[in-house]
């Protein structure tokens, strides 16, 4: 257990240093020499090498923590690692697993309730509650500077894609497409109402805008296949070539008609398009795109109402989309289509810019994690302030109930609130303050009854985080003791990691390897 406990807390170390909007950004390189920089937690665990089970675990509950609400992930395996640490002193002092087990369920069923008392329910769709929300979260990224009007975006995008049934909002995060395109700088990423396609159009006498555009979805190239006698084909007279090539005419002819049968004047294909038919399609004013990636057909889908069909002769008005227009746009040196006022109000878009490849995907996950903040809140509109307020405050109560508990497990509810402490004397440390004395000053200043008091981690120093409008939305909480108090249950509860990999047959060696590599010896004949 020790072992596993250590491997955890390797982990959790590693990352410490990156919480908070003082934390120091990561860089990451891979066995390919390319570099990531990032603060997200996620993200880190994601690209390191991590092989201990037990560590895994860790890297895993970044990953739920990510699916779930879509920040916090820092936070979650810090306050895993912390527990375990914890629950390793008290391993120490005898106290069993079990018990310990038990502490930890009934501490992280109290914290539960407490969030939920000191939750500040909110109108999900007030705006300036959402920015807030929204700001915060990137607060501690690379694009702080541009939080503001990344925050704004991403409200924009959440509330446009949100649908409410019963009372009850509903927030499907696939309705919002992001784009990235280097070039221009991170303030020129704006929202796109409808999709925007990283393609152009196939042909230069096809038109650039269409409008009132019904849109056709086709998963089959518009092309002859090509047979693989190819070199058999002898032609001889001129006659002949005539004849063939007449065919071939009337072939894509035919394609063409369809596509002009089905009443569609744009056309995205997922396959290639033969010059030729191109060239008939311009003709016919028909716009189209030939290679589009599968994720953009299904967004196509799902934005116009149009059907992916894969054969050209189910191409129909009825399964065809509607965008009210389709415009080829000039993006830095590049071309892309943009499906503006889709029959799905709902789809957007947003067209993301920065100087560099790395910008642009260090914004790309910083809106992530802003537009999942946003929904947290749409979906349970509840909040906390955050600087680690809230957390000193479940401290404080668990510590409380630690005493109307008897016996050994109280020890391990006491153990519970010094490891979620961890998130506030992290934060101040990042900071530059020292921990433990705005550990105690926090505690004081709660216990006199200023609930919101937390880490101003900009002017290092304790301060009201709510006047601040320092806001999370409360899921990022619940979701952070759960996974968190689940982690380290489980690591608990083993005895020990048994390498059941080493047990399978080793591959086949080379001559002369008789087990290949410390595998079991071949059975007798
Ligand atoms: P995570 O991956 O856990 O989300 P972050 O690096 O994003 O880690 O840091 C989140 C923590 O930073 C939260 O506890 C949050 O309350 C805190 N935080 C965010 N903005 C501020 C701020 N302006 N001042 C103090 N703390 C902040
Ligand atoms: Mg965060």
């Amino acid at each position: 257990m020790h072992a596993n406990i250590m491997a955890a807390k390797i982990v959790s170390d590693a990352i410490k240093s990156s919480l908070g909007p003082k934390g120091m950004d990561k860089m990451l390189v891979d066995n390919f020499g390319d570099i990531t920089i990032t603060n997200d937690g996620a993200t880190m665990l994601k690209e390191m090498d991590i092989q201990h089970p037990a560590a895994k675990m860790m890297v895993e509950i970044s990953k739920t923590q990510d699916d779930e609400v879509g920040d916090g992930t820092t936070s979650v395996v810090m306050l895993a690692g912390e527990l375990l640490s914890k629950a390793e002193d008290l391993v120490e002092k005898k106290v069993h697993p079990t018990v310990i087990i038990d502490g930890y369920r009934k501490a992280a069923s109290e914290a539960l309730d407490v969030l939920e008392e000191i939750g500040i329910p909110v109108d999900p769709k007030n705006k300036d509650y959402l920015r807030s929300i929204a700001v915060t979260s990137m607060a501690t990224k690379l694009v702080s500077g541009q939080a503001e009007h990344l925050a704004k975006i991403a409200v924009d995008a959440i509330l446009q894609v949100a649908e409410e049934k019963d009372g009850k909002h509903d927030v499907d995060l696939d309705y919002v497409k992001l784009e990235k395109k280097i070039g221009e700088s991170i303030s020129d990423t704006n929202l796109i109402k409808g999709l925007v396609i990283d393609k152009e159009v196939v042909h230069s006498g096809m038109p650039k805008t269409v409008k009132d555009a019904k849109i056709g979805l086709l998963d089959a190239a518009l092309e002859i296949e090509k047979t693989e006698f190819d070199s058999k084909l002898r032609i001889e007279s001129p006659e002949e070539i005539r004849a063939f090539l007449d065919q071939e005419e009337q072939t894509f002819r035919g394609l063409v008609d369809k596509v002009k049968k089905a009443g569609i004047n744009v056309l995205f294909c997922q396959k290639g398009i033969d010059d030729t038919v191109q060239h008939f399609l311009a003709r016919e004013g028909v716009m189209a795109a030939r290679r589009v990636k599968k994720s953009d057909m299904e967004a196509l889908a799902r934005a116009t109402g149009a059907k992916i069909v894969t054969n050209v002769d189910e191409l129909n008005t009825a399964d065809s989309g509607y965008a009210k227009k389709v415009e080829e746009k000039k993006i830095a040196d590049n071309k892309m289509i943009f499906v503006e006022d889709c029959r799905n109000p709902r789809a957007v878009s947003i067209l993301i810019r920065g100087g560099t490849e790395r910008i642009t995907d260090e914004t790309e996950r910083s809106l992530h994690d802003a537009l999942s903040v946003v929904k947290d809140v749409i979906v349970k509109p509840k909040i906390l302030a955050g600087g680690g307020a809230p957390e000193i405050e479940v401290a404080r109560r668990i510590r409380k109930f630690a005493g109307t508990v008897s016996g050994k497990e109280s020890l391990a509810i006491k153990a519970f609130a010094d490891a979620i402490e961890t998130i506030p004397s992290t934060l101040a440390e990042n900071a530059g303050m020292d921990p433990i004395d705005a550990l105690s000053e926090l505690q004081s200043r709660h216990e006199k009854g200023e609930l919101w008091a937390g880490i101003d981690a900009e002017a290092g120093k304790v301060t009201d985080m709510k006047s601040q409008k320092v806001y999370e939305p409360m899921s990022i909480k619940t979701q952070m003791i759960k996974s968190a108090s689940e982690a380290a249950s489980m690591i608990l509860k083993i005895d020990d990691v048994i390498a059941s990999s080493k047990m399978r047959p080793p591959p086949k060696g080379g001559p002369g390897e008789e087990y290949g590599g410390g595998g079991m010896p071949p059975m007798p004949q």
